[in-house]
């Protein structure tokens, strides 16, 4: 299956893709934990909540695998993919198990949530397998393991949003952190295997979001991502599942808390920190996230806004609940409400009964949007998904990749095109760290997201520094810096 993203986006950053976390040693703590990651930054997100909750179990982390006691394994099944890079490093973790027979290794996330003790069964190497709503039930997992006897959990929650667990930053630069805020999603994409693996949908209490951002910039953070499936459908009224708002009482719904409050809230209590969200989806981002995106510098302006086609009879065999006229206008607020708004998009590729007419809409939708970034995918079939059931998996590969290489190389025509609008101009860029390519240059963001290289001269991480923009390629803008900005 062939992907690309033309961005080093953090969201699905493919460079991290499998990395192991390490933190401090805590005093006292005589096991090691390895801990992997695969698939979306909820995953990344989760394994610090899990490195937190054995923190406190006797477990440090590390980065030698031969060193380790416990091998965990945070998985993704979003496509076929990204579950058999999963089966592949089981393999690796086998040999092991073979010279170390007292190492144990998890399962955790989206593959466990979706194939529960089957995975004992299949993977003889498998210790425990315990899903996405399940780890706070660790502790007694492992002891179970400890015992001899296989451990597995996957009960889906109406209520955990490990809101109470205060996750270690793992291996971070120190400058950028995600807080998640949601958990779930109910938007039964036909496609998606993520309502099934990860639960229906519910939000996080706004105080202990609150608390967490506050906390990342006393610690020094400069910029949070405010993370979920869906974020616009935020929505805090005491707790509890999101399509049982209907059944709160009055004051609950009167006290409630949608996206744009808990954006107005955060951007407020941290008026320097920078605020990224993703991901957001058309159907429920509503006009005033945008107005609150315009009404306060700290929120940057990006979008990830991800539309999957461009043809209308394929967005509702997906069931994405909105046209491809009303995409263009949510499109056209956003541009009049912020003309410097960076967009970008998920598309999927050769999705069941797609015909050539059908992947000309979505090259013509990407022409009037032309994305800033885009995550584009070929589709694969995910068992247990409604399109699974109801629909063939009826386009040739090679019809499927040959769609895919085409959207690919139209928003990469475009990423140059939006890039080629930064140079000339000076930007507020926030420095993350070196620069892959070079010792020399710092790598950093401006407000759209994108990626600018510059001379570090005595610049230091986590500040703010105006660059002037001089060249670009269609993913990065190349400057010199001009000074602090006034956010410094
Ligand atoms: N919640 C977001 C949404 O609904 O737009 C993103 C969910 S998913 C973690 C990220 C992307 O993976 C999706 O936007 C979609 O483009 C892609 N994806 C999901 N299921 C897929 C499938 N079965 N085949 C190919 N790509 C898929």
């Amino acid at each position: 299956m062939m992907s690309q993203s033309t961005t080093t986006e953090k969201m699905m950053d493919e460079s991290m893709q499998g990395s192991s976390l390490e933190l401090h040693a805590k005093a006292g703590n005589t096991r090691k934990l390895f801990i992997e990651s695969y698939g979306c930054q909820m995953n990344f997100s989760d394994s610090e909540i899990v490195a937190s909750i054995l923190a406190k179990e006797g477990f440090d982390t590390t980065q030698k695998l031969e060193e380790a006691d416990l091998v965990l394994v945070n998985t993704c099944s979003i496509r076929e993919k990204a579950e058999q890079t999963v089966r592949n490093r089981l393999v690796h973790f086998n040999r092991l198990k073979k010279e170390n027979p007292n190492v144990k290794v998890g399962v955790l996330g989206c593959m466990a949530e979706r194939l529960k003790s089957k995975f004992l069964e299949e993977e003889q190497i498998v210790d425990m397998v315990v899903g996405p709503d399940a780890y706070k039930d660790l502790p007694n997992l492992i002891q179970e393991i400890d015992e001899g006897r296989n451990a597995v959990n996957v009960i889906l929650s109406k209520d955990e949003t490990y809101g109470d667990v205060a996750p270690v930053r793992l291996n971070s630069n120190g400058v950028t952190a995600f807080v998640s805020i949601t958990r779930g999603c109910d938007n039964m994409c036909t496609f998606c295997v993520v309502p099934f693996t990860r639960g229906r949908e519910r939000s996080r209490d706004p105080k202990s979001i609150l608390e967490e951002v506050n906390d990342l910039w006393e610690r020094g953070f400069k910029e949070i991502t405010l993370l979920g499936q869906n974020v616009d459908s935020y929505l805090w009224y005491g707790g509890g599942l999101k399509k049982d708002f209907e059944k709160a009482s009055d004051m609950q719904k009167a006290t409630a808390v949608n996206f744009a409050r808990l954006l107005q809230l955060v951007a407020k209590a941290q008026p320097k920190m920078r605020i990224r969200f993703s991901t957001s989806n058309p159907q429920d981002m509503t006009l005033d996230v945008i107005e609150t995106m315009a009404k306060y510098n700290n929120i940057c302006n990006y979008i990830h806004l991800p539309v999957q086609s461009g043809s209308n009879r394929i967005l509702k065999a997906m069931n994405r609940l909105h046209t491809r006229e009303e995409y263009f206008e949510l499109i056209d607020n956003i541009k009049r409400i912020i003309p410097d708004c960076a967009i970008s998009q998920d598309m999927i590729a050769g999705f069941p009964t797609e015909t050539e007419e059908d992947h000309q809409d979505t090259l013509s939708l990407m022409e009037y949007v032309k994305y800033d970034f885009g995550f584009m995918f070929a589709y694969s079939e995910r068992p247990g998904t409604l399109a699974a059931r109801k629909l063939e998996d009826d386009i040739p590969e090679e019809t499927k990749k040959r769609r895919l290489r085409e959207i690919i190389a139209l928003q990469q025509e475009h990423g140059l095109y939006r890039t080629k609008q930064h140079v000339g101009k000076t930007e507020e860029v926030l420095i993350e760290g070196t620069s892959k390519k070079s010792d020399a240059h710092w790598m950093g963001r401006n407000s759209q997201n994108t990626v600018v290289v510059f001379p570090k001269e005595n610049y230091k991480v986590g500040e703010f520094v105006n660059v002037k923009i001089n060249d670009c390629t269609s993913a990065t803008l190349l400057g010199e810096a001009v000074g602090y900005s006034e956010n410094n």
